[in-house]
């Protein structure tokens, strides 16, 4: 158990994570016809369990709390909620608590002639409300732009570009400016890291906004007030785990996470992943499969993949090595096409399971990503991107695209567990070869 100060973990992880483990392997080959039909019949039976709209229902109980920020009260409700659930399924759930710095924006601008323009505080600046007047700073702001002109005193203003934001903050510090203001080279607004301490505020502006500024600013002094009100604090987060009693060491993990943006419902962002992978685990949890298989929802996903990076970092690696596939579901709530990135023999047995299913391009930045750097065949589900991302209007899903993935989820679970793989020793590469005929995929009723 690894003592990271910024993680605290709930006694009885530590117990689970100790416990005998359960290795169920991949095969590719036909070799035992007869075991697979005979599994496969029985387990097909579970499958048709699936509920339609059950998942739906849970997308909606999850939105009605609000957004589910990492750190904030609605998160023990929805913890809560989830933990409900799973033991209503007959599993054991319980918390794993983590902690981890967080840089918060409170809401920050810049006012000028009477009106307020809003910015974003870059990430790790220091908060302040400086007025003063503003000076435009030539070319990126190297220190020799800022030498040709006099900012001492003085709010200046940059373009983005070539050098890093925390160097430009440097050199305006250095030539005596009390804040700096940098403009986007896109029209849209600019959220950036610093990736280190500043002695000034520093705020990011659009380039609709800030473009027209630095060219007046250029013709006629200004005074101005910046408000780059920020704060740092350390969050708890929240991981959901559920596995039956007794499961110590999973062949397969589930995940997605379940907090949100803030002023986000996350209906697709992500109670879709979250749903189906409760909904998976209900149709699983009355199968000899359930007993191969733990449930995470993550918490502090949004902020960097907290929760994902906590669980990792905590495993056991026996934990870690007996995992033949960790299946992350994100954003599974909109768009038709459902699509699957990760580990290659995984998402070319997701495509064996449903040839409908398509790959993307690249991994994907979600919940799968620690468990991939700490080699763990990862599979992540995703339906793409969608115009309510990350906005107030991510309220709906279509809980018929939530029940298609949790079909496929399910078949992809298995067939990841059908097979014992040590019983056709060498060849292990025949892992990724998944040409047996499967009878059937889930048929959603
Ligand atoms: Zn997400």
């Amino acid at each position: 158990m690894s003592n990271k100060k910024s993680v605290q973990l709930k006694p009885t992880i530590q117990l689970l994570v100790a416990g005998a483990s359960i290795v169920i392997g991949v095969a590719g080959c036909t070799q035992q016809p007869q075991k697979v039909q005979a599994l496969s019949n029985a387990s097909l039976k579970q499958t048709d369990l699936v509920n339609p709209g059950r998942a739906g229902a849970d997308v909606q109980a999850l939105v009605k709390l609000g957004p589910r920020v990492a750190g904030t009260p609605v998160m023990e409700k929805a913890s809560a909620y989830l933990i409900q659930e799973y033991r209503k399924a007959g599993y054991m759930a319980e918390v794993q608590t983590f902690t981890y710095p967080k840089f918060e924006d409170l809401g920050s601008n810049l006012s000028l002639d009477g009106k307020t323009i809003a910015g974003i505080a870059l990430n790790g600046s220091l908060a302040g409300k400086p007025t003063a007047r503003l000076v435009a700073v030539p070319n990126v702001g190297n220190s020799a732009d800022f030498a040709s002109v006099d900012v001492k005193g003085a709010i200046a203003i940059v373009q983005r570009g070539e050098i890093r934001f925390l160097q430009k903050a440097e050199n305006a510090a250095a030539a005596g400016a009390v804040g700096l203001v940098i403009v986007n080279t896109a029209s849209d607004s600019l959220s950036g890291t610093l990736g280190g301490k500043t002695k000034i505020p520093v705020l990011g502006l659009s380039g609709d906004l800030g473009k027209p500024l630095i060219k007046r600013v250029q013709s006629q002094p200004l005074n101005v007030a910046l408000n780059v009100n920020t704060r740092q604090r350390v969050v708890t987060g929240r991981n959901v785990i559920a596995h039956l009693k007794g499961v110590t060491r999973p062949s397969v993990l589930l995940g997605g996470h379940y907090d949100s943006v803030p002023g986000a419902p996350g209906a697709n962002d992500n109670a879709s992943g979250t749903a189906v992978v409760l909904e998976i685990a209900r149709n699983l949890s009355t199968t000899p499969l359930a007993r191969q298989s733990w449930f995470v929802a993550f918490d502090g996903e949004e902020d960097g993949l907290h929760g994902s990076r906590a669980f990792v970092s905590t495993a056991e690696p026996e934990f870690l090595q007996g995992l033949k596939g960790m299946l992350n579901f994100d954003m599974v709530g909109v768009n038709n096409k459902l699509l699957v990135g990760g580990t290659k023999s995984l998402t070319t047995l997701a495509q064996a399971t449903d040839p409908g299913v398509s790959t993307f391009g690249g991994s994907g930045g979600s919940d799968h990503a620690p468990f991939a750097a700490a080699d763990v065949p990862v599979l992540f589900f995703y339906r793409g991107q969608e115009p309510n991302y990350h906005s107030p209007n991510d309220k709906q899903v279509d809980s018929k695209l939530l029940d298609q993935t949790a079909g496929v989820g399910l078949d992809v679970v298995k067939r990841l567990l059908r097979f014992d793989s040590s019983s056709l020793g060498e060849g292990s590469q025949t892992r990724a070869n998944f040409s047996v005929p499967f009878a059937a995929v889930t048929k959603i009723r």
